[in-house]
């Protein structure tokens, strides 16, 4: 569904990718591993189309990402994608139910409805009661599974997850991971995660390590 190909991307005199090249099957949970700063948050953001490559092609279901408009590429983000952070990124005045519902509301959902849409997820991820907090008074764990329910309440072809888990304990990020995980199968969403940790890695059906630039597949043990 997703295919980097031979991406090339400098950011001034630092090459970040360097001839990485990918394909993703739908449905797909793909983890993305490699030491810090190899390149794996800017081919995740290459293959999401909110970054483009000096040169290479990304391809998402038959349409190539690269060449589109910014205009174009922000809709197909909006309309077919989802996506997580490692820190939430809530907007922390609004409620937690507000910022699950942005997404719709960003796609011309009319409020009351996305509200309402919003809503089955607080109890889908264990958030019962908590949708008129204020999101910058949950904990970490409540604010990283309300970034979930946004990334996932538009019903996304694609999650992009880079670091889900990475601001949280290990106990709470395998609960989060758990969520996203079920939910994704669930709804057959393909799932591209960048983690270093090895636990999180192992809720993909495939691992792929990122090193200088390049995407190699992990040398298995015998
Ligand atoms: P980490 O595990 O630390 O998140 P990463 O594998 O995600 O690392 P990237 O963020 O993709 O690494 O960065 C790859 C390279 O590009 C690094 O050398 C980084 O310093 C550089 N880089 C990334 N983003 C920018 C930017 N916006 N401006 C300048 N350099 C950048
Ligand atoms: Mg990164």
């Amino acid at each position: 569904i997703l295919e980097a190909r031979d991406l090339e991307l400098s950011f001034g005199a630092t090459p970040a990718l360097r001839g990485a090249a990918l394909q993703i099957k739908a449905g797909e949970v793909l983890a993305i591993m490699g030491p810090s700063g190899s390149g794996k948050s800017t081919l995740l953001h290459c293959l999401a189309g909110i970054l483009v490559p000096s040169s290479g092609e990304v391809w998402f279901d038959g349409t190539r990402l690269d060449t589109l408009s910014e205009e174009k590429r922000s809709a197909l983000r909006r309309d077919r994608f989802g996506f997580v952070f490692q820190f939430g990124q809530l907007v922390p005045e609004l409620t937690a139910v507000e910022n699950v519902a942005l997404p719709l509301l960003l796609a011309g959902v009319r409020r009351a409805a996305a509200v309402k849409q919003a809503e089955p997820w607080f109890e889908r991820l264990g958030l019962e009661g908590l949708g008129n907090r204020r999101s910058g008074e949950l904990s970490g764990g409540q604010a990283q599974r309300v970034a979930l329910a946004r990334g996932l309440v538009t019903g996304p072809e694609v999650l992009f997850a880079d670091e889900p888990t990475g601001a949280l304990d290990s106990l709470t990020g395998e609960q989060v991971m758990d969520l996203l995980v079920d939910n994704a199968r669930e709804h057959g969403t393909t799932v591209i995660l960048v983690t270093h940790e090895a636990r999180v890695a192992a809720y993909a059906d495939r691992e792929v390590v990122v090193r200088d630039g390049r995407v190699n597949s992990p040398v298995l043990a015998p």
